[in-house]
Order: C-alpha cells, then structure tokens, then sequence
C-alpha cells in the first residue's frame, strides 16, 4: 500500500551537520546488555533497526575509559584501539541499510562502580558513588585536561569506527560533563565550578574539543536531561536548563533531550502515557535552530506528525517503541501503519540491562536473538511440512505461536475456551494502569485477522476427547496458569492456617470482580513484582481499607529491575495503602493475620477480614495430563506431538509466554539444534 500522504513530513531527510538522515526517525541510544561482551549480536540487532528504517542508530552508553567503568552493567567500551572492530562490526551493520550510526561516548564520573578497572572514581568534588558505598575523589585541572584528552581520543577513535554521528552525554546523572554542570555535584573554587559559565565550561569543551577533531565528517550531537523532577537540587526545564541550552544554542550539530534520571525517561505506562515528556522538552526549539529530537514511548504515526508540524521536535526519537518494533518506519511508509507492534511500557527491556543479561521484550520475542538466533521480527522461514496444527488457550503464548505459525503458512486451529481472547493480558489490562498491555493480544489479534490459513473458535472449552476427535498432528497447549489462595510461593512450601476461608481471595478473583465485601484487607505480596501492588491499588480505588503486607524489604521489589519501584511505592502511599515490609503472613483466623518479622521481632497480629494471596500460580495442565495419560489413543487419532507452551508449562511474565509460543512456532520441522541452541561467546585459543 502506498503511504499516507498525511505522514510524508515523517520521511523528509533532515541535515545534521555534516551528515544527512534520510528520515525523521531517530533510535536514540539504549541499553541492552550485549554491548562491550557480545559485540556480534550487538550488531546484528542494531542492524535490523536499520533496517526497519530508522535513519539514525545508536549505541548504548559507550564508556571511554577505565575510570568509568560501570560493571557489571553491560555497556559499550572504547576504552582503547583493541575496541574499535567492534564498533565497527555496528557501524556497517547501521549502514548496510542506509542508516547513520551514531555513538553515545560517555564517562559516569561520580556513577561509575570501576568493580572491574579497579581504578579510584572521579568527579567534580569528593563525594559519594552514585550506586556503591564508596567514593570518588575530586579531580584536579591535569585530571580535567586528561578527561579531555580521553574523550578526544574516543570521539577519533569513533570516526575511525566508522560512526557518523558522535554524542556528548550530559543526561541521566551518568556523565562527568553533568556532574560539572549540577550545583550538587560540583563544589569547587576553581574554574571549573562556582558560576554557571564556570559549572558549564568542561560541558561546552568537550563539544568544542569533538568539534574539532571530527567534525568535519561527523555530526556531534548533545544529549542532555532538561528536568531532573527533584526540586531545586536539580535540573529544571524552567530555570538552569533553559540558560545551558541558551548558552550552548549552536554549538553541537543536534540537541537530543530528554527527562532524567532514567526512571522519569523511560517511566512504564502504568504511570506515564505516550508524550509524557513533551511538557519538559517543547522549549527546546525555541532556543536553537539545531535538529531537536526527544522521546515519549511514541507509537502513533498521528501524533509524530503533530509534534513536527507543532514544532516540538525534527526528529522523533524512540527506544522502547524501536525494540517492540524495530520495523516501526518501514510499516508507516509502506501504509501499514496497523502492522505496528506497538511498546506496552513494561521495561522488560530494561530489566535485561538490570539483570546483564541481554535484552528482551514482551512485545517482541526476537529482540536480542537476532545474531544468536539468527530470528528476524518479520521474517520467518516458511513451513516445512503440511501438519496442521490445533493451538488450545488464546492467552500471549497461544496468540503468538498461532500467528508465527500461521505466518510461516502452517493451517492453524485456535481454540479458547471463553468469549474474550487474550487470556490474561486481557484480564491484567483492565486492572489500574495496566490498559496498554491489552496491546500484546491487540497486535496479535490484527495480524490473526488477516492470515486466511489460522481459524479462531471462541467460546470452545476443549476436552482430551474432542482434541483427540479433531485429530489434527500437533498439539500445543497453551492453557495457562491459575492464582493459588492457599499462600503456598515463595516462603510457605505447605498451605498457610486459614487460608482455605471463603474470604481469602486470589489475584484471579479480584481480577473476575469478585472483592471483598469489607475490610480492612491484607493483600499478602510473596511474589514480589508488580501484582501485589497492583491488586492493592485496585482495592483501594473500590473504597477497602488495605495492608499491603510483603516479604520483600520494599513493596514490589523486583520492580526495581523495571525501573517502577519508586512510583508504585509512591503510587502505594498516594491510595492511602500501609505497607509492611520484611513480614511473613503465617495465619489467617478470619478478623486478623499474624505476622512473623524477617528479622527476629516478635509475631504480631494486624486485623483482616479479607485476605488476597499473591503468592504464586499453579499450572492449568489438566488438560495435558489426560492427553498424556492415553499415548494409544493419541496415536490412533494421528497426534504426532503434545506440547505445553506459556504459562501452563511453567508461569511466568507475559514476555516469557510470548517467546514460548514464538519459539515453537520457529522450532515446528526446523533441524534439531543440540542442546545449546543459540550462539554464544565463547573463549577459543590464538592460532598459533
Ligand atoms: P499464557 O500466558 O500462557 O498465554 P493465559 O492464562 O494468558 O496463558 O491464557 C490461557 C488461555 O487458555 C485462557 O484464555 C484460557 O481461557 C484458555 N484455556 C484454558 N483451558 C482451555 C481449554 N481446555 N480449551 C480452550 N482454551 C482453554
Ligand atoms: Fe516496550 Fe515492554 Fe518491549 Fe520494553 S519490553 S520495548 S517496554 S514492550
């Protein structure tokens, strides 16, 4: 189809200094634990970026020397010459398509853990390691001219690399030029602290020093965090950062601007929609006549255009929506802007930098298995046989191998046993917040529509009896996972005194609509990311009085991975929610719970007269288990193959649901792996 006239403003080239981008569409720099250790599969993914049409494509957070080392975070390194081929595996990579490659060269300064170099921390003044309990020491002005020198020396080493577009990072909290620049941070008396020109002045340097030794060929862009959303202390677009884009106006080739610290830039869409930013960032034109690209978790082609034609921005800028969907551009210029797999605002991408492992998405099964996998987001290899397959459950792992299946040209049969499809991104997108995760079926259920060869039967509880009668040679079973209430997870093996009671509820009842008719409730969190909170927020807004009552040290711990700790805790005291940390629920007797302390105080009672357990699931693998128990019966109806896939094989996060049912649809007639079934990096003696 051709493209939407309306979205022709998207594909116009725009000059960044030396070097042009052929479109609007900026993949501004992002984590994704592959970086310094798996530079291949760095490549390949950022490659595909490229080729889903981005003009612009940058690394993560590049450091430029040991000093900044911010193990064991996975980041990109140019530390030295021995780091260039790397880099340049992604530059021809980016390029191979078209693209511009961009690198985002940084030092964290007062960030940095140096768990590996060793070395001491730098920064502006003695002070506290942001992350670690040691400190940095201040720098003097030979540490400052050879700061200078290293950043010089990586911004070479970059254009050697092959990168046309070089950053100097001043955003997140995580760079020295930053940490000259903020009055917290930077106590000195010297020329480099004290005044604004002063604070600003190794910030204006570093651009200047870039300038002129690539900028003849390459753009040098500034990427600088406007608002800090703490008070005075920090940034704010309306007071200082509106006197260092002034100050700077001109200076680099491309403003790239954003909310720090990370939390606020990439904040998931239980608390932030799509243009949450554009509040903070919308002066930014006014004060330069530079390229200004920001970002929003932007997924509506709509909306991009307004924000260029309303003069916000030139580039439209996106990294969450670039890993949902790497071939976001291509689908608005070919006029398919429907194709899109839009982000849900998860951060399970993030949590992948967290946990150094390689990055993964919800929406996205292939993202990081581009090089390992050798998977593509579009393409998929075509069947090989004419098996015909019957998908049982209609949840994110049933949609996702339906379609990759149907997709590969397999005749798929999906069954569901209610109404509604979607099984519990349905469910969980009607709790608060959580409406954008409807997108995980919603994209899938578009592409459904038009595969002619995949059947969808809803309102179809299948029995053993009637899978055997269709007699269809695959099976995939895809039925999920139900809520336990009896308190068994994490810390109780047995079931918890009490907690067979009518009022002890499961996350599946509140989620059915089936609440406690009176408080005070005691939602027990065992679980630890975001469920307890949630169904606790859900409580509240129905007017009960609720205890969150956690065995984690926080509420929602693990959510510290997706970077939502801080505001569902805020969220949590917001609604009026006590919270009780450390504590074990070990009995329920209808008016109260007791609690037992994680550290030795003495139990103590809390009234309840409702209790939801949020402790763990058990799955639905009845099904499977009366298949399994005839293996003649399935052979005399032709069934080759039963297989469990998702939550009722082992539950888990919608993103684990959706690459399960991703990967069999890969894996059906495909040629046996062994048992490692993906590439790795691994150690092999020099030649001799
Ligand atoms: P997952 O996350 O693994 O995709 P879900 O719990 O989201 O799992 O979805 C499972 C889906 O399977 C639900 O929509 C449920 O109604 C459906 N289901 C469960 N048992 C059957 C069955 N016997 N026949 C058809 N559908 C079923
Ligand atoms: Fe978006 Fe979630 Fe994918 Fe990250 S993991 S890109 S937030 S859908």
């Amino acid at each position: 189809m051709p493209r939407d006239p309306r979205y022709d403003i998207l594909f116009e080239p725009v000059k960044i200094g030396p070097v042009t981008a052929k479109n609007r569409f900026f993949q501004v720099p992002h984590c994704n634990g592959m970086g310094h250790y798996n530079p291949e599969g760095h490549a390949a993914m950022r490659g595909v970026k490229a080729e889903g049409g981005w003009a612009v494509v940058a690394t993560e957070e590049v450091e430029i020397h040991p000093t900044g080392d911010v193990s064991p975070y996975i980041e990109g390194r140019l530390w030295d010459d021995k780091d260039i081929p790397g880099h340049a595996l992604m530059c021809e990579a980016v390029h191979r398509h078209g693209g511009l490659a961009a690198i985002e060269l940084t030092h964290n300064g007062t960030s940095v853990s140096n768990l590996s170099s060793r070395d001491v921390a730098i920064g502006p003044s003695h002070q506290m390691t942001n992350y670690w309990p040691w400190q940095a020491r201040a720098m003097d002005l030979q540490d400052i001219r050879d700061y200078r020198r290293w950043h010089r020396e990586a911004a070479l080493r970059s254009k050697k690399a092959g990168y046309d577009v070089v950053y100097v990072y001043a955003a997140h909290d995580l760079s020295l030029a930053l940490h000259f620049l903020l009055k917290r941070r930077n106590q000195r008396s010297d020329e480099y602290g004290g005044s604004f020109e002063n604070r600003i002045r190794l910030f204006r340097e570093l651009i200047e020093d870039a300038k002129d030794a690539i900028g003849d060929t390459c753009a040098v862009a500034v990427r600088f965090g406007v608002d800090e959303k703490m008070g005075e202390d920090g940034l704010l677009h309306d007071g200082e950062s509106r006197d260092v884009i002034a100050s700077l106006a001109e200076l680099p080739d491309l403003w790239d601007v954003n909310v720090s610290p990370w939390r606020h830039d990439s904040a998931v869409s239980r608390f932030a929609e799509e243009g949450h930013q554009d509040f903070y960032i919308s002066f930014v034109k006014q004060l330069t006549t530079k390229p200004v690209v920001g970002v929003g978790r932007y997924t509506s082609p709509d909306r991009m255009v307004q924000l260029v034609k309303k003069g916000v921005l030139d580039f439209i800028g996106a990294a969450r929506p670039s890993i949902a969907d790497p071939f976001l551009p291509k689908k608005i210029e070919e006029g398919r802007p429907d194709d899109i797999r839009e982000c849900i605002g998860c951060n399970i991408c993030v949590s992948g930098d967290m946990t150094m492992s390689a990055i993964r998405c919800t929406q996205n099964p292939t993202m990081g298995e581009e090089w390992r996998k050798g998977w593509h987001p579009e393409i998929i290899p075509a069947k090989q046989s004419s098996d015909r397959i019957l998908v049982v459950g209609a949840g994110p792992a049933g949609l996702e191998a339906a379609r990759a299946l149907g997709q590969r040209g397999y005749e798929v049969h999906l069954a569901e046993a209610t109404a509604e499809l979607g099984g519990r991104v349905s469910r969980e997108s009607k709790l608060p917040g959580l409406a954008a995760w409807g997108r995980v079926r919603d994209y899938r259920l578009t592409q459904l529509d038009k595969l002619t060869n995949v059947e969808i039967y809803r309102d179809s509880r299948l029995s053993a009896e009637q899978i055997r009668e269709f007699g269809f040679e695959r099976v995939v079973l895809a039925t999920g996972a139900r809520w336990r209430s009896d308190g068994v997870g994490r810390s109780h093996w047995k079931p918890i005194p009490g907690f067979g009671a009518p009022q002890v509820f499961s996350p599946d009842d509140i989620m059915a609509g089936k609440l406690p008719t009176q408080g005070p409730v005691v939602v027990f969190d065992d679980e630890h990311y975001y469920m307890g909170s949630v169904i606790a927020e859900r409580l509240a807004m129905a007017g009960l009085s609720v205890t969150l009552v956690t065995t984690g040290d926080v509420a929602a711990s693990w959510t510290a991975h997706t970077l939502e700790l801080m505001p569902i805790n805020q969220q949590l005291r917001k609604l009026g929610i006590a919270v009780v940390t450390a504590h074990d629920v070990t009995g329920f007797d209808g008016s109260a719970v007791t609690l037992a302390s994680n550290y030795g105080e003495a139990p103590r009672t809390l009234p309840a007269k409702a209790v939801v357990a949020v402790t763990s699931r058990l799955p639905e693998e009845a099904l499977y288990a009366a298949l399994q128990a005839e293996p003649e019966a399935l052979r005399a109806a032709g069934i080759k193959t039963v297989i469990r896939i998702g939550d009722c094989l082992a539950p888990g996060f919608i993103a684990h649901a959706v690459y399960g049912g991703h990967r069999y649809a890969r894996e059906l007639d495909a040629p046996a792996q062994g048992e490692v079934s993906f590439k790795r990096v691994v150690w092999a003696p020099a030649k001799p």
